[in-house]
């Protein structure tokens, strides 16, 4: 791992790929621990689930253990580091559900008050709801964008049967997320970047590409091309602030990176740093990964 990156960067080059999202959500969702697990539930080649799970275990998302049944077994254990992806889970699930048009997808269940929850951001100092509008965010002197190395080779393939794939088909999320280029591109965008010549400039990127990110954004309603030549949030773009919250605060506690390269968010109405948190509509009260799930039919 390139060190010299910032801690977002780092969790963009970990976890910006589609077959990892897929990998993680069929982990937590399915309680998937095996290489012919992930296999079966996916349909991936053997040689990129290999490729993908030795990255994740590299990255101490997951760790290998053994065990006995009959013979010697192993299967993949999500650690502590992975295990808090799963508020960044929950987070893409709930903004695909109530802006990708994406009502089938299960509903998320709160044990502790027996309802189903639509969760929402909320700062964990004040336990107010959080919005990108009413967080205030710094940019270290470090924290270049530029910098984030190169993107994966491009993977648009999603299964055939995708779409009837409940769980795994999350066609926005994937799209923002399953591309360094275009999750760097909402993050400077939440940063206050407008303009063409602006994001070209805050993230190195070449015309081409940048002109190809920015269009499928206005076509999946992201941003909104204005009249004075900027390009906008909307407010489907400005909801995956929920999503981009979690991403940071795991990136910046979990992944070492440079001094002067973190973004500093603060909540504007309490003046604490970003600590967020999912709470249930129905109760108020904290989701926590173990008192949630998902209603599998
Ligand atoms: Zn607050
Ligand atoms: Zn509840």
């Amino acid at each position: 791992m390139n060190t010299e990156l910032s801690a977002i960067g780092q969790a963009l080059a970990i976890l910006g790929d589609r077959w990892v999202l897929l990998i993680l959500q069929r982990a937590f969702l399915r309680r998937v621990r095996t290489f012919a697990g992930w296999r079966d539930e996916l349909g991936i080649s053997e040689s990129v689930l290999s490729t993908r799970l030795k990255e994740l275990v590299r990255h101490d998302i997951f760790t290998l253990a053994a065990y006995r049944d009959g013979r010697t077994r192993y299967e993949y254990r999500l650690t502590q580091r992975g295990l808090d992806l799963w508020s960044f889970l929950v987070a893409i699930q709930s903004w695909e559900r109530d802006w990708a048009d994406r009502a089938s997808l299960p509903p998320l269940v709160h044990d502790t008050c027996g309802n189903e929850a639509r969760p929402y951001l909320a700062c964990g100092s004040c336990r107010e709801p959080m919005s990108a509008r009413d967080t205030h965010t710094e940019q270290g002197p470090l924290a270049d964008f530029s910098r984030i190395g190169l993107p994966r080779q491009h993977r648009r393939t999603v299964r055939a049967d995708a779409r009837d794939d409940l769980i795994a088909y999350c066609p926005d999320s994937m799209e923002i997320l399953g591309d360094r280029w275009s999750t760097t591109l909402l993050a400077a965008a939440f940063l206050g970047t407008r303009r063409f010549v602006d994001f070209q400039a805050r993230l190195g990127i070449a015309p081409s590409v940048l002109t190809d990110r920015l269009r499928r954004f206005v076509e999946l309603g992201v941003f909104s091309f204005t009249g004075d030549g900027s390009y906008r949030l909307t407010d489907k773009g400005l909801a995956f602030f929920e999503v981009f919250a979690f991403l940071v605060d795991w990136a910046q506690r979990e992944l070492p990176a440079p001094d002067g390269s973190a973004l500093t968010i603060t909540h504007k109405p309490c003046g604490a740093a970003l600590d967020p948190v999912l709470l249930c509509t129905a109760c108020g009260r904290p989701l926590r990964r173990t008192d949630i799930h998902y209603r599998l039919s």
